[in-house]
């Protein structure tokens, strides 16, 4: 060792030899893929990058981390816009190759690893007919979706993603191998249900899954900007009081230059609303017509579909590689003056990739109670996110400015709490509101599971003293 080498280098080095995946160092082969992430104003640079083949590779990588005094962080499908999931200077454990989906179709249930993406999960339950909750971009992980709450297209009837997992696999800081469940470790999986990446580096999930599809009645409806305060308040009636088979995501965006979203020409201003019915599609048509018999739409693309076109049908638009800032917040309802203040900020769009989403809560989400599970926002009607999309670094400014001024402007109307996995890099104010009431309970759950903090590369919780 050369005395000038930075400390643990010498362990980082033996590590390649105690692990069976990979070990990538600056300049290797993959170390730049591994590195990047979804959200491109997030470039950082580990000194090393591990990709565990299985359980045994994540405790010796966490070990090291321990023992050297590393920082660390845990990547699973690298989606988080805040981007925590790779550290500039330490050890980053990129679970991508642990991406095993095992259904047992006769208990309904699927365990799957923590490299795991929604699309991957999606093509093998739905070969026996069956989903759980998911996100809607099938290029999203399970992991950090599922450790932040999770809502998809499914949750107004069957729940977030936290309420439909079952148990969970997870090496302590300690790198301990523990199991947490209802019945083993419960004050762990009650804060593995919404407290995010805090408390180890989970190596499997285990779901409960429902019959689903394989045709789903879904698609989009697209309206003209002119119309948008008409038919975002016909969609919250709509939804308001809606069977909980019904979801449905409403937006304004402009039409891309190069994709069939929209029969519009590029850069026009248009209304979507993204409309499932989780059931039957025979049952769907009725329940989902007064969404289609009002206005004047540009397109009506709801039909029968494969639900794993339906869990494909926004990947596109949601590509990777751009710079992105979202600021979400939830309603406990909307009305017409918040839409009018939505609809004002779509006028001023920095640019033609800056979008905003309506997301439907209620239906079973809003049924448990909610110090049950970590999330806490259980009472919320909708969430609002301001979502700037750009590519010129110059503009950063603009862009964080108009996503923050949308957010600022809707604080009569919205609750205190946000979406822990709909945070970008934000202060520590918002990173408590994203756990509401249930803070101070994971606080002393993360003080019981890493005292020391060594996962702190996420929406941190600090141990309670
Ligand atoms: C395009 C897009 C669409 C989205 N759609 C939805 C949606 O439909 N519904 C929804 O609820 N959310 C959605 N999200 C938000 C999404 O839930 C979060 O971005 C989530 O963190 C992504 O998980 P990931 O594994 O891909 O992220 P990563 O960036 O890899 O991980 C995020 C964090 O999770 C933690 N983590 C990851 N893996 C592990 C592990 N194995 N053990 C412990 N901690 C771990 C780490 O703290 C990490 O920093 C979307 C995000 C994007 C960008």
């Amino acid at each position: 060792m050369s005395m000038s080498s930075p400390a643990g280098e010498p362990t980082l080095r033996t590590l390649t030899g105690q692990v069976r995946g990979e070990v990538l160092r600056p300049g290797d082969d993959g170390y730049d893929a591994a590195r990047t992430l979804w959200n491109a104003m997030i470039d950082r640079h580990p000194r090393a990058i591990v990709r565990p083949r299985g359980v045994a590779d994540v405790i010796a990588a966490v070990d090291v981390a321990r023992e050297q005094d590393l920082l660390l962080s845990v990547k699973g499908g690298g989606h988080n816009v805040a981007g925590h999931a790779v550290c500039d200077g330490g050890l980053t454990i990129d679970c991508s190759n642990m991406d095993w989906v095992r259904v047992d179709p006769a208990e309904r249930t699927v365990r799957a690893g923590p490299g795991t993406l929604w699309g991957d999960f999606d093509h093998e339950t739905q070969a026996f007919g069956l989903a759980t909750t998911g996100g809607g971009v099938s290029t999203t992980g399970i992991a950090g979706l599922t450790l932040g709450g999770g809502n998809g297209f499914l949750a107004r009837k069957y729940g977030l993603t936290v309420d439909n997992l079952r148990s969970v696999d997870l090496v302590t800081a300690e790198g301990e191998f523990v199991h947490a469940s209802a019945e083993e470790n419960p004050d762990l999986f009650w804060a593995l249900r919404g407290g995010g990446g805090n408390f180890g580096v989970v190596t499997g999930f285990d779901y409960d899954l429902h019959p689903i599809g394989p045709d789903v009645l879904a698609g989009r409806i697209l309206h003209p900007f002119d119309d948008a305060v008409t038919v975002l308040r016909r969609y919250r009636d709509f939804v308001t009081g809606a069977p909980d088979e019904v979801n449905c995501l409403a937006g304004i965006a402009s039409a891309p230059p190069d994709s069939s979203a929209a029969d519009l020409d590029p850069g026009t201003k248009f209304v979507q609303l993204l409309a499932v019915y989780a059931g039957a599609p025979e049952d769907g048509e009725e329940a989902l017509q007064p969404l289609r018999t009002f206005g004047d739409p540009i397109a009506d693309r709801v039909r029968p579909r494969p639900y794993t076109e339906l869990q494909q049908l926004l990947t596109e638009t949601a590509a990777p590689g751009y710079r992105n800032y979202w600021k979400s917040d939830y309603l406990a309802a909307l009305p017409d003056d918040a839409i009018d203040v939505v609809v004002e900020h779509c006028d001023q769009f920095p640019s033609d990739l800056s979008s905003v989403f309506f997301e439907t809560m209620g239906g079973a989400i809003n049924r448990v109670e909610s110090d049950m599970t970590a999330f806490p926002h259980r009472d919320a009607a909708f969430s609002v996110t301001a979502w700037a999309r750009w590519t010129d670094p110059a503009s950063d400014g603009d862009h964080r400015a108009w996503a923050q001024s949308l957010s600022a402007a809707m604080k009569p109307y919205t609750t205190d709490g946000v979406y822990l996995n709909f945070l970008s890099q934000e202060s520590a104010e918002r990173v408590e509101a994203a756990y509401g009431d249930n803070h101070d309970r994971l606080k002393t759950v993360k003080a019981k599971y890493d005292p020391n903090n060594l996962f702190k590369m996420n929406q941190n919780i600090t141990p309670a003293q």
